[in-house]
């Protein structure tokens, strides 16, 4: 946590901030380690300190020990006016892309002397860089979604319900140590496949489809999230060739990743191979997402991305085709990158499967 206050302040000083105000909660865990779900940081030149609300008094102490705690009954942004937090700063940076209007506009108010300076990525540039425990947290959110495919594959069948098998795929990744849901996971079958981010309905899976399932627990916060495609009975010519170019995409990608390549050339590499194959327009989305705390952070490996990828960074490769009429296909994997390459995370099997 020193270190990543430590790069914080120099930022800070770097833009002339007395102060950033932390507000998005997994920044907040990311900086002082407390993981309640109402509470603001704020980082000063010299200090840190955490305001919560008396419910998260334990919590927080256990939590956030280096950091100095306001427990508070009042709503946070006063509580900063009553106990004094930002008392003599002068320029305050909050995070322009979490702050509500109405929070700001109460921050402006309690605060007119203050100077407010919306910011965007600060603690999301130093996150992005993942030490070897964060890694590991990754790395068994991960293991635990492989070994939730492995068993969730026996209960796939004509006749189930695509809610029912979210219901299970929940269920497991509990029993299985998970924390929680990283998000709500997709069970998309037949015609509802080609939608790429589909909630699992009450729509019953049919022998011949396709389907897609994504999902994902967390590990200390932090997220996995794995996709793959499953055939139930004998799925079409199409289906399975339209599965072989996806799986060959993916290859191609995690052969090609690596640390200081740009990340829309990772994209890309996925990308010419569908369109090389007259498949380009069915590839709607980016290639994959950093992952972290937060389920989707950065770097975005997307054709509109400027960044570079960095070693330390843990992305999802994850190339689908959605074709009406054939289905749904996509096959997603975590990565750390490396220098060299990259090492992956998840291990569930990459063939295709006939239930
Ligand atoms: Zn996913
Ligand atoms: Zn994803």
């Amino acid at each position: 946590m020193n270190f990543r206050l430590a790069r914080l302040r120099a930022e800070m000083q770097r833009r002339g901030l007395d102060a950033l105000l932390v507000s998005f909660l997994p920044n907040v865990r990311y900086l002082s380690g407390f993981s309640g779900s109402n509470a603001l940081c704020v980082v000063t030149r010299t200090g840190a300190v955490l305001v919560t609300d008396s419910r998260y008094a334990r919590q927080s102490r256990s939590e956030a020990r280096r950091l100095q705690r306001v427990i508070t009954a009042l709503p946070l942004p006063e509580a900063l006016n009553a106990f004094g937090v930002l008392k003599r700063l002068r320029t305050v940076g909050f995070e322009a892309e979490h702050v509500p209007y109405v929070q700001y506009r109460m921050l402006k108010k309690l605060f007119p002397r203050i100077s407010f300076r919306g910011t965007t990525g600060l603690v999301e540039d130093i996150a992005l860089i993942k030490d070897a425990s964060e890694i590991d947290s990754v790395h068994r959110a991960a293991r635990i979604s492989d070994r939730v495919f492995g068993e969730i594959i026996s209960l796939i069948r004509p006749g189930v319900r695509e809610s029912e098998i979210a219901a299970e795929i929940s269920y497991l990744l509990r029993r299985h140590g998970g924390e929680r849901d990283a998000f709500e996971p997709i069970v998309a079958s037949g015609d509802r496949a080609i939608l790429p981010h589909a909630r699992a309905t009450t729509k019953r899976i049919r022998r011949g489809e396709l389907v897609v399932l994504d999902f994902g627990t967390t590990c200390n916060g932090y997220c996995s999230d794995l996709t793959r495609t499953v055939a139930v009975g004998r799925v079409s010519r199409a289906a399975r060739e339209t599965y072989a170019l996806v799986r060959e995409a993916h290859a191609d990608a995690i052969a090609a990743a690596r640390a200081g390549m740009m990340a829309r050339e990772l994209d890309a590499v996925a990308r010419e191979r569908f369109r090389r194959a007259g498949y380009g327009r069915y590839f709607v989305h980016s290639l994959g997402h950093g992952l972290g705390l937060s389920i989707h952070e950065r770097p975005r490996v997307s054709p509109l991305s400027r960044e570079r990828l960095q070693a330390g960074s843990v992305i999802t490769i994850e190339p689908g085709l959605y074709i009406p009429g054939v289905g749904g296909v996509r096959i997603e994997d975590d990565v750390v990158l490396t220098p060299g390459g990259c090492k992956v995370l998840t291990g569930a099997s990459r063939e295709l499967m006939t239930l």
